[in-house]
């Protein structure tokens, strides 16, 4: 396999991108993803923040002290461990994958390209409670639920975009969960100003531990959005709906308990 270090974006010509490499590389160890040549941004995506600006290859490290709204800070801090929070990058966690243990283990399942859920069939207590007629799986990042809430927009190599039109649920004719292109890169985020916001996530453990549902909610004016991890195969914008909208599997009704308990909480502490 070939490394390759672009230092511009005209540089860029297919392959596997690569930031701090701490999803890119299990994959690649356990053959989920497989390339022949693996693309290091390091050297053309920007890092750090500036007027509400972020840059992609900034480190979840850096955001926990960064002048961001507390929303995004907290959902920092509370991600993964002090030392994969140094390496990962802002941009790489959008775009990690589900933390499904069937995909994970290369089970022929929908999201893998077949015809089963194995999830739904099977062993499902940390999965999704809503969007979950077709894949079931919940996606893990505390970091774009916050994004989500605060409303923030992407720039990429070729377009500018609300976060909430990276994601796409996954269906028959077009398995993926995000609608980036090959070879298109996110640059930076932008982040509007919120007058209050908040994160709260509920893990298995205190430390080092995916959501098994998280919330954020942001206040600008008169409008709260809301938005959850955990709870759905894409970040989950709760937009004219309520929790009781949820559709639980037959192990799952109990996120749907600890969403309403933490949403109460989160828009309690927004005033
Ligand atoms: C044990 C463990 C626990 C974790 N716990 C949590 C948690 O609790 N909460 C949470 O939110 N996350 C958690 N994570 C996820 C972690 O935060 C991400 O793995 C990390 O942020 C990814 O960033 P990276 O720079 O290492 O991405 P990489 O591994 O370099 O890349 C990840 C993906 O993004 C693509 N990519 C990277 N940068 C760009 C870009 N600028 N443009 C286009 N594509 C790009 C890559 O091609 C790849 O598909 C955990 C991860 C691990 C391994
Ligand atoms: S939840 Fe999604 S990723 Fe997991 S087995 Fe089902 S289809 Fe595959």
């Amino acid at each position: 396999m070939e490394l390759l270090r672009p230092s511009s974006l005209d540089e860029l010509d297919g392959g596997v991108f690569v930031a701090g490499g701490t999803e890119v590389v299990p994959l690649l160890r356990d053959g989920i993803l497989q390339t022949t040549s693996l693309v290091d941004l390091r050297a053309i995506v920007p890092r750090g923040v500036r007027d509400g600006r972020i840059g992609a290859g900034t480190t979840l490290a850096e955001l926990e002290s960064a002048q961001v709204p507390d929303a995004l800070r907290e959902a920092c801090r509370l991600a993964a461990s002090p030392q994969l929070r140094r390496m990962g990058t802002v941009g790489g966690n959008l775009l990690q994958s589900t933390r499904c243990w069937y995909w994970r283990l290369r089970y022929p399942c929908r999201l893998h390209g077949g015809d089963r859920c194995h999830a739904a069939e099977g062993e499902h207590r940390e999965h999704a409670i809503f969007a979950n007629d077709f894949c079931v799986s919940a996606h893990p990042s505390d970091v774009a639920a916050a994004l989500l809430a605060l409303d923030a927009r992407l720039h990429t190599s070729r377009r500018n975009l609300p976060l909430a039109a990276l994601y796409r649920l996954p269906d028959e004719a077009d398995r993926r969960t995000t609608t980036l292109e090959p070879g298109e890169a996110i640059l930076e985020i932008e982040v509007p100003p919120a007058e209050a916001s908040v994160y709260l996530k509920a893990m298995d453990r205190r430390r080092w531990s995916f959501p098994q549902v998280g919330v954020a909610a942001a206040r600008t004016g008169a409008r709260t959005r809301i938005a959850f991890a955990g709870v759905a195969p894409i970040p989950w914008l709760l937009d004219g709906e309520t929790v009781d909208a949820a559709t639980p599997l037959p192990r799952t009704a109990w996120k749907v308990d600890v969403a309403r308990a933490l949403l109460r909480r989160a828009l309690a502490e927004l005033g």
